[in-house]
């Protein structure tokens, strides 16, 4: 396969999936070589899911006992990876696809049955002494592959219910997503985007790519107003609704952290990585205190864009105008070479993900939207892109190899058991891939007006992965405590939050509009997975702090740095997070840890105040 060839040239509108080149699609056959062999791994998987359900009241038999269902549980997980993604990964080429939808549908049921099939497992385990378990590991060696999985269960025992509370709870899961899926349908499937004409008289249709695109793109402020104003006014009309199912999402939230005796949703949230509650407030009042760089850098770009007043709207548009295409053969060869400190073998690891047919490169009708890396445990990470030659698309493509690696070393150092890694440390390496992509395009960089391009993506990664991250943070939080403490949840007081916290980090940064009040209401994150986004700021600042290991101090130290660094990735989810990271060197617990990421966009800032200043 050539990936070297001439790129293509960008589509004026969306090429058919069929006149995609193939060098530029993923090959799931590397998966199954039809649907054939996923039909027959469906039917073992069921038939796998059915010998576990047999295996209860046998867990206390002995070692060999429990190991047998240990054993089965990884032959039953491993298999769930492969017929998962096999439909999962096609789906995503074309979300149209009633029939793939069906089936995926199809899968969905079956892991809800494998879920009520094992639910027996957890109270029978834990209903045998530790005491005895850890004597059967010291004497089998097989056994205690699963001593960090096992002595977890224990540690969360006083959380887990009987086995009738557990199989209750297992019933619930089916329409626990019911809030997201209804959001969903309402801001995708269900949406009548609006129109807007623009002041060049072209009219643009406001799905929220098109939307992003002219907050990223137009230099005319009307033009971004107006687009803010048409989108938002999209979820002003359903207000009452959004603020209705995200009241249920906290509602469910709080139904399970009670139904599980947890305090507060946050500790029933962080409790299954054993994660302190400390850490999520350190990162949220150490964030707030250090807004100043944030309203130095809004302050700085009020003034080079020669703006009367700055608004939401106006914190994306590039500050210079820099018309530079990204091909992605660029990206292929630009990405390994930014890496060149971690290694020749991880290099070596990148080039072949990035040959494979791992990625779906280019966007198509239908085809889901965004990036991601997954996980297809057995077979090699596969990679969704959506490329459009933009620096955004090369970063992207940085982001998830980072998390392919991530995967790959895992993999091959880790049992099944802990070849997955949470997310709590998931967006370290790809962020810290992005930091060396970034350092490497600067190293490259030829002139003031590509250095100023650089920077402010670098400014706007920070902005965006850390400062917006805390913010959303901080919200699902207090709207969490809206419902811990029996207070209403309307769309008012959701406003207030969101609102509030604006003003706090921005100050006269910013010139507010009424209508940032709903901004909660589009906010995907929210409504998925809550308390989720601030991994994403403490993977962050997790990654600054190593960044600065493996590139500053002796040569000696800097390799001993690379090193822990190469370990955490090849730890998967072999220990908590927290005691992963901390091996690596990073203590989240601190607020320098997080005042790391304060003081680096602080010089960014000042870097890129000299260079426009070079400009002129
Ligand atoms: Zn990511």
């Amino acid at each position: 396969m050539d990936h070297l060839a001439p790129a293509e040239a960008p589509a004026a509108t969306l090429r058919e999936r069929a006149d995609i080149p193939d060098r530029f699609k993923w090959d799931l056959t590397h998966i199954f070589p039809d649907w054939g062999a996923w039909q027959a791994t469906y039917d073992e998987l069921e038939t796998k899911i059915g010998a576990l359900a047999a295996l209860k009241g046998t867990l206390a038999n002995g070692p060999e006992a429990l190991l047998a269902a240990y054993k089965l549980r990884d032959d039953i997980g491993q298999l769930e990876y492969k017929v998962w993604y096999f439909v999962g990964l096609r789906y995503d080429e074309d979300q149209r696809n009633n029939e793939i939808n069906a089936k995926r549908q199809l899968v969905q049921t079956l892991f809800a049955r494998h879920a009520q099939a094992s639910a027996w497992f957890e109270p029978e385990l834990l209903r045998i002494p530790l005491t005895t378990v850890q004597a059967w590991m010291a004497s089998s060696p097989d056994l205690a592959v699963y001593r960090f999985a096992i002595e977890d269960w224990y540690r969360v025992q006083e959380h887990v219910l009987d086995e009738q509370g557990e199989h209750l709870l297992s019933l619930s899961s089916r329409f626990s997503t019911a809030p997201y899926d209804a959001y969903a349908a309402l801001s995708t499937a269900d949406v009548k985007h609006p129109a807007i004409t623009l002041s060049t008289g072209a009219t643009a249709t406001l799905t929220y790519g098109q939307y992003r695109a002219i907050l990223a793109t137009s230099r005319n402020q009307q033009d971004r107003a107006a687009a803010f104003v048409e989108y938002h006014k999209l979820f002003e009309s359903t207000l009452n609704t959004y603020a209705s199912l995200y009241n249920s999402v906290l509602q469910r939230d709080w139904f399970l952290a009670q139904a599980r005796g947890y305090r507060t949703t946050l500790e029933a949230a962080l409790h299954g990585n054993n994660i302190p509650p400390a850490v999520v407030e350190n990162l949220i009042e150490t964030t707030k205190a250090g807004t100043e760089p944030l309203r130095r850098y809004h302050r700085l770009r009020k003034r080079v864009l020669g703006l009367d007043t700055y608004h939401t709207y106006d914190v994306f548009v590039p500050l210079v105008e820099r018309d530079e295409k990204y091909p992605y053969e660029h990206g292929l060869e630009w990405l390994p070479a930014s890496v060149d400190r971690l290694g020749r073998a991880y290099q070596r690891q990148m080039r072949e993900a990035l040959e494979g047919a791992w990625i779906d490169v280019y966007e198509n009708p239908g085809k889901r939207s965004g990036a991601y890396s997954a996980p297809v445990y057995g077979v090699h990470p596969y990679m969704l892109l959506n490329y459009n030659d933009t620096l955004d698309a090369v970063f992207t493509l940085a982001h998830e190899m980072g998390h392919t690696m991530h995967t790959l070393l895992a993999n091959a150092h880790q049992p099944f058991v802990y070849s997955g890694y949470t997310i709590f440390v998931a967006e370290v390496p790809s962020t810290l891939s992005e930091m060396l992509f970034l350092e490497y395009m600067l190293r490259k960089a030829t002139d003031d007006r590509e250095r100023i391009v650089l920077l402010q993506h670098a400014i706007d990664g920070i902005v965006a992965t850390f400062y917006t991250q805390v913010l959303f943070a901080d919200f699902e939080l207090q709207a969490h405590r809206l419902v811990e403490e029996g207070r209403p949840i309307t769309a008012e007081a959701l406003g207030d939050i969101y609102f509030n916290l604006l003003r706090a980090y921005h100050g006269d940064a910013l010139d507010y509009d009424l209508l940032t009040r709903l901004t909660w209401a589009r906010i995907t994150h929210f409504y998925s997975t809550p308390y989720y986004v601030y991994q994403y700021a403490t993977c962050y600042a997790s990654s600054a702090q190593l960044m600065k290991q493996i590139s500053s101090g002796s040569d000696a130290e800097r390799a001993a740095a690379v090193e822990r660094y190469l370990t955490l990735l090849k730890s998967g989810g072999s220990d908590h997070p927290m005691t992963l990271l901390q091996r690596a060197g990073v203590d989240l617990s601190k607020p320098e840890t997080v005042r790391a990421v304060v003081d680096q966009l602080d010089a960014l800032v000042s870097q890129l105040e000299e260079a426009i200043e070079a400009l002129g």
